[in-house]
């Protein structure tokens, strides 16, 4: 007695091989039937007995494609009809397209096997994979996803390929990005001049020269990465003058999780992470007797590693030493993806470049998480991840949110899924701003929505504020950018407070037109009141002060009445005589109470970091200082001012200044103090609110040490705390917090 069931399935389940999945599960099963991707999910109605019925829906839910993750199958009993065969029917073309739309995966395991198998007709081929694997959101130009409208249309399939993508029985059945030697895309490695090299093999060409010592600019997944040897220092130092870029750590790409372990320390919650389809670069700890030149990351005892994600990659790092592999694009700008842009860097910053003829349809940037014990820290969320939804506690109108101007990323919701963009930088440069533009542009488009309601930092001169405005839209909703930090954590925590929340930043605009960034908010979705700050200290010269960490301690000092002298040497009298009467008569010396700008001044009192080559380079190094050491919390100061409950580091600061302990030493004390400090206003607060539920967020959590210290302080406290495992604390994760405040506002 044949049966006939209906399976609707939904999660991430469209665009990852599931449909062929189930069309292999229903043949080996003896199904009869069909399935479709649909506006509601993947449908599928199967015919058989009841025994192979059972084990086929033991099998769609029990052994999905690698990238599907099933959130629910719903199923429901039909009349059987007497259908034999099983079919594939083509996707019905309406709905929310985006969730046809995957991020980019690493090459699979079986596409690798292929990648180094000499009898394999894509023997080393640069471009292979398969329905698990390879290139997605960086080249899709329209949805729904089909080859025609990716980067992939202007290569027709070779008879051979074309026979792997219509059968469903293979791997590569509706592979959109399937390709070969002889019918894909192919690579071309040209010399400074921009002149195309003559090779058999133009990576084998590459390798050769990046054993020399040469700087190439390769062509990747969503942009370029210039590249360089990890062990050549030379060629090291001459990256990083031609990039300008002093200090600032480099990525690394190594061949395997092997070669990552003889460099680094690697625990298995980071090992999943490198492994991972997304690839995102990991950020780890060096082995104490490291073998990579100092030049990689001066700054600090740790590497940005990775693991190759494309077949290019695995034939670059195979038998090779590490490769420095950093974005390719000046700094403050967008990273550079088409060959066009790519030319003023041919001769000045890449003396050569590796590149390919499948055009990169959006720009993406590599990853970056770190960990914190088991903590996940995301720093930048983009390759990998995006377009993935972060899915929200309720539905809602659609709305765009703009996010801020360092750091950028914005959000649109629509229903109850709130997508982050990929990672656009900083607002400074005109290139940005274009790239901004396009990019909401191209998300709206993708999800179909043209949002009436538009959230933006409440900065009246970032860049995005103005987007926000120029839009024209009904409604356009500014959030305080702390507000937004917090509320960014409760909605990937899916939480709706009220909570204390922590918001330790760099800089962002306050209500009350001072600079906030070491604030106790009571936060709801839809408000917050400031209960809490660190006491405020001039910031002399203004935002030149972030850059000048040297300007902050004299602030601090001079503050605390104490003796400026001890800078003597580290600025000129001059410098010193202006800052000083700058703050005497309260020019351009605006108050802030940013947990930044504090990190900042103890760094460089230390003498760690007078003058900053990267924004929060002062408190990567006060933290790197730390390593190792232990000791007990500075004193400090809780008390009332006006309505607001105030902590001052004063008294840690005399102790430090009184010069008795030793600058790593006070390195770890001072995070120690912050961490205690930081508790101590949450038990008064918890009295006064009555909320034990704390939500820490703001750039300056990027600091492990701190985060770790913080939570187990407030652990101990018996607080319930919050932290970001999806998106970023630093600003990269503001849009999201901006989208939920709206969303909480809005009426609908
Ligand atoms: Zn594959
Ligand atoms: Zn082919
Ligand atoms: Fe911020």
């Amino acid at each position: 007695m044949k049966k006939r069931r209906r399976f609707v399935v939904n999660g991430c389940v469209q665009g990852v091989g599931f449909r062929p999945a189930v069309f292999r599960h229903a043949e080996s099963c003896a199904i009869a039937g069909f399935v479709s991707n649909t506006p509601l999910g993947v449908i599928i109605e199967a015919e058989g007995e009841e025994e192979a019925l059972a084990e086929f829906s033991q099998r769609i839910t029990g052994s999905p494609p690698s990238q599907a993750i099933i959130s629910s199958c719903i199923t429901e009993e039909l009349l059987a009809t007497g259908e034999t065969g099983f079919s594939i029917r083509s996707s019905e073309r309406s709905g929310d397209l985006l969730a046809g739309m995957p991020a980019d995966i690493a090459t699979c395991s079986q596409c690798m096997a292929e990648l180094f198998d000499s009898s394999d007709r894509r023997f080393k081929y640069p471009f292979l994979n398969c329905t698990d694997c390879g290139p997605r959101f960086t080249i899709i130009r329209e949805l729904p996803y089909d080859r025609e409208r990716t980067s992939m249309h202007s290569f027709g399939m070779c008879p051979a390929c074309q026979r792997e993508y219509a059968d469903p029985r293979d791997r590569r059945f509706d592979a959109q990005p399937n390709a070969c030697a002889v019918c894909g895309p192919g690579l071309t490695l040209l010399n400074s001049s921009g002149d195309k090299i003559q090779t058999d093999d133009p990576v084998v060409e590459t390798k050769r020269l990046l054993e020399q010592g040469v700087i190439v600019a390769i062509k990747g997944l969503g942009g370029y990465h210039l590249c360089c040897s990890a062990h050549n220092s030379s060629a090291l130092n001459t990256l990083r003058q031609r990039k300008n870029r002093p200090h600032k750590a480099f990525a690394v790409m190594f061949s395997s999780l092997e070669q990552i372990r003889d460099y680094c320390r690697v625990s298995s919650i980071e090992e999943k992470e490198l492994v991972s389809p997304a690839r995102p670069i990991v950020v780890l700890a060096l082995l104490a007797f490291s073998k990579l030149p100092v030049l990689v990351s001066p700054d600090t005892h740790d590497v940005g590693a990775f693991l190759p994600y494309t077949p290019l990659h695995h034939l670059l790092l195979e038998k090779s030493l590490p490769l420095v592999m950093t974005s390719c694009n000046r700094s403050e700008e967008p990273i550079v993806a088409t060959e066009e842009a790519l030319v003023p860097f041919l001769g000045t910053i890449a003396d050569y470049a590796l590149i390919h003829n499948r055009p990169i349809v959006r720009r993406c940037d590599d990853s970056v998480v770190a960990y914190s014990g088991e903590k996940r820290v995301v720093l930048r969320r983009s390759r990998g991840f995006v377009p993935y939804p972060i899915v929200l506690l309720k539905e809602g109108p659609p709305i765009l949110a703009c996010g801020a101007d360092q750091k950028n990323t914005f959000c649109m919701t629509r229903g109850d899924k709130a997508y982050l963009s990929q990672y656009i930088g900083d607002m400074v440069e005109y290139t940005s701003h274009l790239f901004y533009g396009e990019s909401v542009n191209d998300l709206m488009k993708l999800l179909g929505i043209d949002p009436a309601i538009v959230a933006c930092d409440m900065h009246p001169d970032y860049h995005s504020t103005r987007y926000a405005h120029a839009l024209g839209k009904r409604s356009v909703v500014p959030v305080q950018h702390h507000h937004a930090h917090i509320a960014s954590c409760m909605a990937e925590n899916r939480i709706q407070g009220p909570v204390i929340g922590i918001a330790f930043d760099g800089t962002g605009f306050g209500t009350d037109g001072s600079i906030w960034g070491g604030e106790f908010l009571v936060v709801d979705l839809k408000g917050f009141r400031r209960v809490g700050r660190l006491k405020q200290y001039p910031m002399p010269g203004g935002e030149e002060a972030v850059m000048h960490p040297v300007r902050m301690a004299l602030s601090v000092l001079k503050t605390e009445g104490l003796e400026v002298e001890k800078l003597s040497g580290r600025m000129s009298e001059k410098e010193m005589g202006l800052l000083f009467s700058l703050m005497e008569k309260g020019i351009n010396s605006p108050l802030t109470s940013s947990a930044g700008r504090l990190f900042d001044a103890v760094s460089a009192f230390l003498g760690f970091c007078d003058t900053a080559s990267y924004e929060g380079q002062a408190a990567v190094r006060l933290q790197a200082n730390a390593r190792g050491q232990t000791g007990e919390p500075f004193a400090y100061d809780l008390y009332s001012t006006g309505d607001l409950l105030e902590l001052s580091l004063g008294p840690a600061i005399r102790e430090i200044v009184a010069g008795e302990t030793a600058a790593s030493v006070c390195a770890v004390r001072f995070h120690e103090t912050m961490a205690q400090a930081a508790t101590a206003m949450c038990v008064q607060l918890r009295e006064q609110e009555k909320i034990g539920h704390v939500v820490l967020s703001g750039g300056v959590f990027q600091n492990a040490l701190l985060l770790e210290r913080t939570i187990s302080a407030l652990l101990a406290k018996g607080f319930v705390v919050y932290f970001h495992s999806l998106v970023s604390p630093n600003d990269s994760g503001i849009a999201l917090g901006q989208a939920v405040v709206a969303l909480a506002n809005s009426i609908y």
